[in-house]
């Protein structure tokens, strides 16, 4: 599809129906502002405890006295080790636990320790014997990691809106969290991992089948019951908490639409649910960002006035917080979404301008595949005035004034 390797589904030993293990022995359970000090064992428990807080406290202001450090080592061998690492808060709380996937290296008598996201992980990752070929590349993949400070979409116009021209690059290959082909009620617009604290990285769904899915192919990893994250390529990750029967992974291969459990009210690793949905999350570079802008299942999302509203737009129709949003699947990296700026159709050219002939046209919300661009006559849509236009799979011409394509500029290269 995207010229992605698909392995074999691996170490996903299928859906958990009873506690998951991670307090067995390799678990480290004490409170976050302990945890430095105990250094006496061989393991990198104590080492990553000590990491994880620092991180904690750094990005997300967690890690409170009273939470705590849950170390699960998944593969130890050599010097080498690697797992998950979650600051855990108190169940029922409104305050949500963090994770990160860790690796480390035993060097003299300590360890390296370097959580997701930061350089010295991919590092790690590039040489550790405890990384898979599949997960190589994306834990490397900090090609996603251009400067996101002004990538934040935040609400920069009425209503909410988002303006994606001059910014990055919002495309992101995803699905909605729910079965492709059926619709879900996105019962809460973007708002925070841990409640409204910016940034809005989170969105809730619930209703349909109940079935939250992979968004995107990578590799999962169950970082506490109820709680699922998988790596993608670019740089993301996707989170999913609340989750019942979830399924049980250390670095599982899933394809997009992969089922990973149902939405439910787990919160053993902390935080509230009130009613069973997934929380879901996007993260790049091992940290939350921002969902307003980027595209999932064929829907922008937006940012609404505050936290918790906001809508997702197909083309010209727009849906609210607490509609229904079909799943329409994953846009390509190199596809877009007709958005006639007000309904109805596109025309479709036979060059790039408005000299060239009517070729036919496309229908708002329609998908298109872009095989190059060029520069062409000007024309002003929901983004704002380009003059670029687009040449599609089947020979035509549209403007790309009129399409979401994630990104301003050419998506496939210059004709
Ligand atoms: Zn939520």
């Amino acid at each position: 599809m995207f010229g992605w390797r698909r392995p074999q589904a691996r170490r996903i030993t299928g859906i958990a129906t009873a506690v998951l293990t991670l307090a067995g022995a390799l678990s480290l359970a004490a409170p976050a502002g302990a945890a430095a000090g105990d250094r006496q064992g061989a393991g990198p428990e104590a080492a990553v405890a000590e990491r994880l807080v620092e991180r904690g406290r750094a990005e997300a202001e967690v890690a409170a006295a009273h939470d705590a450090t849950r170390v699960n080592v998944t593969r130890d061998t050599g010097g080498w080790a690697f797992g998950t690492a979650v600051l855990a808060t108190e169940p029922g709380s409104r305050r949500m636990p963090r994770g990160w996937l860790f690796l480390a290296e035993r060097e003299g008598g300590s360890w390296r320790v370097a959580l997701e996201g930061e350089e010295r992980f991919a590092e790690l990752s590039r040489r550790s014997p405890l990384v898979e070929p599949e997960e190589k590349p994306l834990f490397a993949g900090l090609d996603g990691g251009q400067d996101r400070q002004d990538k934040a979409p935040g609400g920069g116009g009425p209503g909410g809106e988002v303006v994606a021209y001059g910014a990055g690059d919002y495309r992101t290959g995803m699905a909605l969290p729910t079965t492709v082909g059926a619709s879900t009620v996105m019962t809460s617009g973007p708002h925070g991992w841990g409640g409204s604290a910016a940034p809005w990285s989170s969105l809730d769904f619930a209703g349909g089948d109940e079935v939250v899915r992979a968004a995107r192919q990578g590799t999962a990893y169950t970082m506490c019951r109820g709680w699922i994250r998988v790596v993608h390529d670019r740089g993301y990750a996707t989170d999913y908490y609340h989750l019942w029967n979830n399924i049980n992974t250390d670095g599982g291969w899933v394809n997009t639409g992969a089922f990973l459990g149902y939405t439910g009210t787990d919160v053993t690793c902390g935080g509230a649910a009130y009613g069973r949905h997934v929380h879901f999350g996007l993260i790049q570079n091992g940290s939350y960002i921002p969902l307003a802008g980027h595209n999932l299942g064929k829907w922008v999302i937006y940012n609404g006035s505050a936290a918790y509203q906001g809508s997702a737009m197909h083309g010209s129709r727009r849906v609210g917080a607490g509609g229904a949003l079909y799943n329409y699947g994953a846009l390509g990296l190199n596809q877009a979404v007709i958005d006639a700026n007000g309904g109805g159709h596109v025309n479709k050219r036979t060059g790039p301008g408005t000299g060239h002939a009517i070729a036919g046209s496309a229908a708002d919300g329609a998908t298109v595949t872009v095989s190059c661009s060029a520069s062409g006559t000007s024309h002003t849509g929901r983004y704002g005035t380009t003059s670029l236009w687009n040449r599609l799979s089947d020979g035509t011409w549209i403007s790309d004034a009129y399409v979401w394509s994630g990104v301003n500029g050419p998506i496939s290269g210059w004709c």
